[in-house]
């Protein structure tokens, strides 16, 4: 019989009747001589509304305090589908992350996943149970509710598929699949039909939000496909896969924008071994993500150096570095919110040039200025003003000429 991990994010999951819609897919999945494992996110907004209640209670709330709070919201889910599921006549259970034997790192809101030990899925899968975990939460060796970052039911998913085996992975989201841009900021977005595990990787981590990049990082790692596809729709979605010869042929497979960035400047510091390291290590002491790093050229035995970090972020990195800018006798911060990130990702980008004049040469003509540049062998980025990125992806899915790419849909879509 084959095994079916499925993931339902919050809009899947958004009210009583969306989650009865869940439940009978998952027992059609189930009347398909299927096993299932669904991983259920927390109502669209809960995880959100849970956050913001903290910070009524505590500007700088525990982040202990925080898993447990934020736990519950992927717990009331799971329990409600269970619920609708055996309303159904099924056999349903839900688990929570620890109960799934998702055992996490200490670092709280931020946890990784040290080990997963599925015993408790597997006998009740033995059982004929259909298996409903509690997405986005583990527990450290001690026993603590931690969770896996923003978007981490993805990470559940991918994990959970990996450690027990299965024979697909289904991501159900709110769109058709992974598009060539965010359908909701560029209309004309095609679905893909197939995406590279590098090209997703650099997607998602350039803010296409659609998987998280932590879950697309342990799918490739583990060499876990999956399908990302709409809960509402029978259509086929999105295959995630290890790349094949023929997807070089596509010189730019998407665009991604991140909003809510803000660029930090180390204004004319001594250029000279060991200062970049101790501005920066102080930053990852923080757990503060660091993105886009650019040094200028050396003056007068100075340089600026300039990173981008999430806005959230500004404050502490603000607080963290300045004793350091004294210590290193840097001449000031400078700091700027209200920017954004526009990358172009592609693995044809590898075996094809140009790229980059084309992105600069559209931006250009369409007035917008460049801040930031940084490559990778497949993704080029820019942080301009947030207030011009929509037009600027417009524009850039435009130039590259994606609305008219439409391929061929994948070969191996499980349960088709
Ligand atoms: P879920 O709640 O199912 O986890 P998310 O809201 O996390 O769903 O992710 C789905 C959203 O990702 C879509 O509604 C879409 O607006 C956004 N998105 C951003 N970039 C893309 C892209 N390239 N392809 C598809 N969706 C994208
Ligand atoms: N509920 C969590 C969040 O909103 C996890 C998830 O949805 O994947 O980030
Ligand atoms: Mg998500």
């Amino acid at each position: 019989m084959r095994l079916i991990v499925q993931k339902y994010g919050g809009t899947s999951v958004g009210s009583a009747e969306r989650i009865r819609n869940v439940a009978k897919r998952i027992v059609e999945t189930q009347r398909e001589d299927c096993r299932v494992v669904a991983i259920i996110s927390a109502m669209a907004g809960v995880t959100d509304e849970l956050i913001k209640l903290a910070h009524e209670m505590s500007p700088d709330p525990d982040k202990r305090e925080l898993d447990v709070l934020l736990a519950t919201g992927e717990n009331a889910a799971t329990a409600l589908t269970a619920m609708a599921v055996n309303a159904l006549g099924a056999r349903a259970i839900s688990l929570t992350g620890a109960e799934a034997g998702v055992l996490t790192n200490r670092i709280h809101t931020k946890a990784r996943i040290a080990n997963i030990s599925p015993k408790q899925i597997q006998e009740l899968l033995a059982d004929d149970y259909i298996v409903i975990v509690a997405g986005f939460q583990g527990q450290t060796a001690e026993g603590e509710t931690t969770t896996l970052g923003r978007g981490g039911s993805d990470l559940t998913a991918i994990a959970l598929a990996g450690a027990l085996n299965a024979d697909a992975c289904q991501i159900f989201t709110d769109v058709d699949g992974v598009f060539t841009c965010d359908p909701r900021v560029v209309t004309e977005a095609k679905k893909l039909g197939e995406i590279a595990y590098d090209e997703l990787l650099e997607m998602a981590g350039a803010g296409s939000k659609v998987m998280q990049s932590r879950a697309v990082e342990f799918a490739k790692k583990f060499g876990v496909e999956f399908e990302v596809r709409s809960s509402l729709k029978r259509d086929v979605g999105t295959l995630a896969k290890e790349e094949t010869a023929n997807m070089e042929d596509v010189v730019v497979r998407g665009v991604s924008i991140d909003r809510n960035q803000a660029k930090v400047t180390v204004d004319d510091v001594r250029d000279e071994p060991g200062v970049a390291g101790r501005i920066f290590s102080t930053i990852a002491a923080a757990n503060i993500v660091v993105d886009m790093i650019v040094q200028s050229v050396s003056e007068h035995g100075t340089t600026d150096l300039s990173f981008t970090i999430h806005e959230n972020d500004l404050g502490a990195a603000r607080k963290l570095l300045e004793p350091v800018i004294r210590e290193v006798k840097a001449a000031g911060l400078i700091t700027k919110k209200g920017v954004a990130k526009l990358s172009v990702v592609g693995i044809g980008m590898r075996s094809h040039s140009g790229v980059a004049a084309r992105l600069f040469d559209c931006l250009g003509k369409a007035g917008i200025n460049i801040q930031l540049i940084s490559t990778s062998e497949i993704k080029i980025a820019v942080v301009i003003d947030e207030a011009a990125v929509e037009r600027a992806a417009q524009l850039t899915h435009a130039e590259f000429g994606l609305a008219a790419f439409a391929p061929a849909p994948a070969t191996m879509h499980p349960l088709g």
